[in-house]
Formats: C-alpha cells, structure tokens, sequence
C-alpha cells in the first residue's frame, strides 16, 4: 500500500522504504506497472489538478500538496500501454486518510482545516468535554482524493 511522507517523496526514498509509490489513480499492481509503465509522461500533461509528477527513475507519482485528485481518469486516458487502467466499477486506489498524533486538534488546538477542505464530508469532528473537537475519518466515506492533505497546517494527514 502506498504512504510516502513528503520528506521520502522529495528525497526520492521510495525502495529503501517499505512504502510503494504512490502511483496515480487506476495503476497497476507496482510489478506489473513497471514492466507497463514506457515511463512517456503523457499522464503528467493530461492530469488538469496538475498533481502527478515524475519520480527519481521517472516514472509518475502523485503529490498530494499540489492538489487532489478529482478522479476525471484523464490520466488513465492518456496512457497508451494501460499501465493506467480504468475499469468499470474498480476503486482508483485503496487509499485512506489518517490523522496523526501531531493533529493540532489533539494538541487542544481548534482547527477544522481538514474537515473543510474534504469534499466527500468524510471528516467527523467529535466534540470534547472543554477542549477542541477531534477529527475522525469515516473510512467509508474517505475517496483518497487527498484533499486534506495540503491544507493541513500540522502535517498531520497521512495517505495509505
Ligand atoms: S484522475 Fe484526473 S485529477 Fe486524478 S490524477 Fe488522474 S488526471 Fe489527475
Ligand atoms: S501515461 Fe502511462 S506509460 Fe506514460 S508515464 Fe504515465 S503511467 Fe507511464
Ligand atoms: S482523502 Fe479526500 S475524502 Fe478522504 S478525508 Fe481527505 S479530503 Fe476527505
């Protein structure tokens, strides 16, 4: 499952981690998209939100703090070998949100910078005897689209 932070992102720390890159939405299982993947960059320029970059070995990864994915599936649409492949009724990814310990709110700090930036309301705040409410992602609810992710004052929001 991918969850790279930013530092291993920016570093290009991808296999010295446990962590696969975060491919963009609809990519094949990561063997599989790297024997697909003609490394072409079509997905980059087709991609409106402006959010897939390429990685160290350039190949396209998705980063989240320049944006959210609004699943269009212009990208899936721009990959000729179909290392990017849409297929009816298949998730994008399996992506989830989660809120880390350094959440401002769990430092009794009021914040809702998440809760507002998530199109799909699937940021519930829980109200707290004199003390900030607390986040909580509805796992159901929560697309992945990373949304929360810039908006974070804390960087506290993970995707895995
Ligand atoms: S689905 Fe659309 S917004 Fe999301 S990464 Fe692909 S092109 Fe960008
Ligand atoms: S369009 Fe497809 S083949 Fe080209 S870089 Fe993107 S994922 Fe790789
Ligand atoms: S990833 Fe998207 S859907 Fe999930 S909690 Fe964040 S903003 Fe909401």
């Amino acid at each position: 499952m991918a969850d790279i932070s930013r530092r291993q992102f920016l570093r290009g720390d991808f296999r010295g981690s446990k962590a696969a890159p975060l491919r963009p939405p609809w990519a094949r299982a990561e063997p599989a998209f790297r024997t697909a993947c003609t490394r072409c960059s079509e997905c980059l320029g087709a991609c409106p939100q402006r959010i897939i970059v390429i990685d160290p070995e350039r190949r396209p990864v998705v980063d989240f703090s320049r944006g959210e994915c609004t699943f269009c599936g212009k990208c899936a649409e721009a990959c000729a070998p179909r290392a990017l492949e849409r297929r009816a009724g298949a998730p994008a990814w399996r992506l989830k949100a989660r809120i880390r310990n350094n959440c401002l709110a769990r430092q009794n700090v009021v914040c809702r910078s998440c809760g507002d930036a998530c199109p799909a309301q699937a940021i519930r705040f829980h109200p707290q005897p004199m003390a900030a409410a607390l986040p909580e992602v509805d796992e159901a609810g929560c697309t992945g689209c990373g949304a929360c992710f810039a908006p974070c004052p804390a960087k506290a929001i993970s995707l895995a």
